[in-house]
């Protein structure tokens, strides 16, 4: 019989495919190092710190690999007579302990980041960090006791179905890249129950598992995720016949590639809090800059909306020193903060400008709810054009400037947002969860959460009447750009375009 495991924290979708258990190091029973042979391991150490330069390790790993508390520790324990790995080992204990145990969130999240680092460095002195992530098969369900940050920087999300983990948080960094990805994950799972090589059949809905199915349940479970993907085909065609165009949603540049590749005709939305996240300091305007031209040259001519951060909610910002807040998706988040730093807000918008002179940019704000706030962050985007301008750095002068629609108040005074704007793009995540009151990770409530509930139809209706109003485009950018039924009528609304996951275009355009 299919033994099935169940919890209660997932994020949704069908997918099926091969256990690949995910095996830690763990602490080995290495000789201790002689004195003469330390001042090599010290070397060692030093040459694999600054070694790990590798694109796969997040840039606030890099900083904590500078960090000397760090090292010290790691070269006191080898000092002490420890071995290498076990000397890293225990210093990430120690600095992780000290910092769950400041009562801080921020720092609590901090001890996380240490234990990755540190992990890190203790595979590579392993010599196993190599084989861990590079070579999954494909079709693989990785199932591991957590997953870290970094993890998803290495995972080849291409061969990667599903994710189950004993622990974890569906907020978590891992967590969104798997949603933006379209790949279910069930956390709080007793992972000892699958092993290696093991069929699973992954239920994100419905928070589940089935271990080694029999062959007419897998049958059953084929033609669910048939129906959870698939377009008809007559959607397809309403969609290439109604001209409305169709944009992919990315968030790194590697989405970007994958989605001009798969016919995109550009990029809708272009997340970029994950610059954010996962680090100790903020991004330089220069490092924003880069990223940005990079995204905008991997669009190869095509236009891409850049969104200003989109951080606080559930995606914690370290490098901000946000206060804790009761409601965070009520509170400091987006455009809320991006107007309460403006120096912060200025060298993304900066980095942005930048990057306008090599193709087609727009910039889309965030979490509006009220007029004065987009005349506000329009100021502060002039002034950061005549910033550029005094300084003879290129940009596009002409570059248009938007909004997301995605609050209740937003959608209401849409037309006088209208006039303040060169374009709409109607968030429906948000939309929806602020609309219908109801949390979009809370699966309590989520026979509430439907992008197609009448109040939310309703309200993406008033939005397409005021922007047709004056004549500005309207998109969708939501998950729910990407529902065959939403589609149609998206489609029927007079929206003018859809921006969708890479993986959901496919048939779209022509
Ligand atoms: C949305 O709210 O629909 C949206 C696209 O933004 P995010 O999912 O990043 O909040
Ligand atoms: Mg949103």
């Amino acid at each position: 019989m299919t033994s099935i495991l169940k919890s209660n924290s997932s994020v949704g979708g069908l997918a099926m495919g091969t256990a690949r258990v995910l095996v830690r190091g763990t602490r080995g029973s290495e000789a201790r190092i002689l004195p003469e042979a330390m001042d090599c391991e010290r070397e060692r150490l030093r040459s694999l710190i600054a070694g790990s330069s590798s694109p796969d390790i997040f840039s606030a790993h890099l900083e904590m690999l500078d960090d000397p508390l760090l090292l010290e520790t790691i070269e006191n324990n080898i000092a002490e007579g420890m071995a290498p790995r076990e000397a890293v080992e225990a210093a990430a204990e120690g600095i992780a302990a000290m910092l769950s145990g400041c009562g801080d969130d921020y720092m609590a999240a901090r001890a996380d980041d240490v234990r990755d680092v540190c992990r890190g460095i203790v595979e590579s002195l392993c010599g196993d960090s190599s084989n861990q992530f590079a070579d999954i098969p494909d079709d693989s369900v990785l199932v591991a006791e957590e997953l870290f940050p970094s993890d998803t920087a290495r995972m080849d999300f291409s061969k990667v179905r599903a994710l189950v983990t004993r622990k974890g948080s569906v907020t978590s960094h891992v967590c969104i890249i798997a949603r933006s990805r379209g790949v279910p994950v069930v956390l709080g799972v007793d992972i000892d129950a699958i092993k290696d090589g093991d069929y699973l059949l992954v239920d994100g809905g419905r928070a589940e598992v089935r271990i080694n199915p029999a062959e007419k349940e897998t049958e059953t479970f084929r033609k669910g995720i048939g129906n959870d993907n698939t377009v008809p085909e007559e959607i397809r065609r309403l969609v290439r016949e109604s001209g409305i165009r169709i944009f992919a949603n990315a968030g790194s540049v590697e989405d970007i590639k994958e989605a001009i590749a798969g016919g995109a005709e550009g990029i809708g939305l272009f997340r970029t809090e994950f610059l954010f996240m996962d680090r100790n300091g903020l991004p330089s305007e220069e490092e924003q800059y880069r990223i940005y031209r990079q995204a905008v040259e991997a669009c190869e001519g095509r236009p891409i909306t850049i969104r200003t951060m989109d951080i606080g909610g559930d995606k914690a910002v370290p490098g901000l020193d946000i206060p804790k807040e009761d409601n965070p998706f009520l509170g400091m988040r987006a455009i809320r903060i991006s107007l309460s730093r403006p120096e912060l807000f200025k060298a993304q918008i900066r980095a942005i400008l930048r990057a306008s002179a090599y193709g087609t940019v727009r910039i889309m704000l965030p979490m509006i709810t009220r007029v004065d706030e987009v005349t506000a962050a329009k100021a502060l985007v002039s002034e950061c054009m005549e910033g550029l301008k005094a300084s003879g750095t290129p940009f596009d002068n002409d570059i248009k400037v938007g909004i997301m629609v995605e609050t209740p108040a937003a959608v209401l005074v849409s037309d006088l947002l209208a006039q303040e704007v060169d374009f709409f793009s109607i968030g429906t995540n948000d939309l929806t969860q602020y609309v219908m009151a109801a949390d979009r990770g809370n699966s309590s409530v989520s026979y509430l959460y439907n992008p197609l509930d009448p109040a939310v139809a309703r309200a993406v209706g008033m939005v397409v009447e005021a922007a047709g109003k004056v004549g500005i485009p309207v998109g969708v950018c939501g998950e729910a750009a990407a529902d065959a039924k939403a589609m149609e009528f998206f489609c029927r609304t007079g929206v003018d375009s859809l921006s969708l996951a890479s993986p959901s275009i496919s048939g779209l355009t022509t």
